[in-house]
Formats: structure tokens, sequence, C-alpha cells
């Protein structure tokens, strides 16, 4: 769905991320722990009397894997999608951190619904704003920067549990924001092809988990 969202840059929202971050207290180089937050908030909307988190089924959802109310902020995740969370799955992390997205960024905003031939900026678009979330929510942007260059973009998604097109889409992004340089991009059009990895991992946290192949 094309939706016009009130404005939000990517600063604006890595800074609502970087919150996220800290408040778990999950350091850069960690897988970011999402079953834990989904206890997290639903335990205080419970406290609360409120509903957090629903489960959808199929005939219900179709082909949308989340949804979240505008109005109430109810996050509904398709019954698939949220076994698959429980196990720690990159769908289910990924559906529903998005979801956290438009639950904090959307709910109760003035959101619009434009023709699907119309082409949103991502400053605008309520999905883009909702999957610069996830990604920034998922893996920190410092970390990336240091080692873009000298892991593969695959192995970074499967080691943060995201999908591998998301975090390409993103550094899309961080390009353009100029937080990457421009000639890393080059490198991760051949990557796919090739399957090098520029500099061989030294001492880094990741290196044991990630096992990387040398070339
Ligand atoms: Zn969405």
């Amino acid at each position: 769905m094309n939706v016009l969202a009130p404005k939000r840059t990517l600063g604006n929202i890595r800074q609502l991320a970087k919150q996220i971050r800290e408040s778990v207290d999950v350091q850069e180089y960690e897988r970011f722990p999402v079953c834990k937050v989904v206890d997290v908030l639903e335990k205080a909307a419970i406290k609360e009397g409120n509903t957090f988190l629903e489960v959808g089924f199929e005939d219900e959802m179709g082909s949308a894997a989340g949804q979240t109310d505008q109005i109430t902020g109810v996050i509904t995740l398709r019954n698939d999608i949220y076994i698959n969370l429980t196990d720690d799955g990159e769908e289910g992390r990924v559906t529903f951190v998005h979801e956290l997205g438009h639950q904090l960024l959307h709910t109760g905003a003035p959101l619009y619904r434009v023709a699907p031939h119309i082409n949103l900026a991502d400053i605008e678009c309520a999905e883009a704003q909702a999957d610069i979330f996830a990604c920034e929510v998922l893996i920190d942007v410092e970390w990336l920067k240091k080692n873009i260059a000298k892991v593969r973009v695959s192995d970074i998604a499967k080691h943060f549990g995201l999908p591998a097109y998301l975090l390409e889409e993103h550094i899309e992004r961080l390009v353009i924001n100029g937080d990457i340089a421009e000639g890393i991009q080059l490198e991760l059009c051949f990557e796919e092809q090739f399957q090098f990895s520029l500099i061989p991992l030294q001492g880094n946290p990741l290196q044991e988990s990630l096992a990387l192949e040398s070339v």
C-alpha cells in the first residue's frame, strides 16, 4: 500500500531506533533481542490493561505478514510470522520491528493513501519509514560503517537476523545519506556474483560466528 506519512528524516528515525537499542542495552555487534522486546512490551501493555500484539490467520490477513492499527497501535502478526518470530527467524524479527515502527511513528498520525503509481520519497513514505526503523533497530549503523567493507552483506544480514535484500536497500540509503562511502556500494554489486570479502576479518567479534570463507 502506498501511504503518505508526515515527513521523517533518516536522522529522526535513527534517533528513535537508538533509544530502543539503548533501552535493552544491546551491544553494537550483538543480535538485537527481538523476542525479549516483544515480551517486555507485551507485559507492560497487559499491566495497563491494553492489548499490544495479536495473532491473525491467513484467511483474515491474506498476503500481509503484519499490520498495525492506526488508531489503537495494536500490532497483528500473521500466524506463521508469529511462529517464525518465536523461533527468532528473520521474517518474524523484521516484520515485528517494522510494525513496531508503524506503531511508534504512525499511530494517530495523519496518513493518506495515494495511488500506487505515485513514487513517494522515503522521507514521506510510511512503508519506507517503517523499513528504515527496522534496519536501524536491528543493526547498529556505527558497527555497519566500520565493518561494511570487511564482511559480506549476506553474512551481516544473517548474523543480525534480517533479510539481506532489506539490508541492501538500507545500505543504498546510507550511501545517499553520506554514512557509507559510495565505492562500497559497487563492491556490493560484485559481491552477489563473486562472493568475495575485501579484507579478511581479524579480531572482530563476529569472526567466529560468521565463519567466513576466505577467497
Ligand atoms: Zn508496513
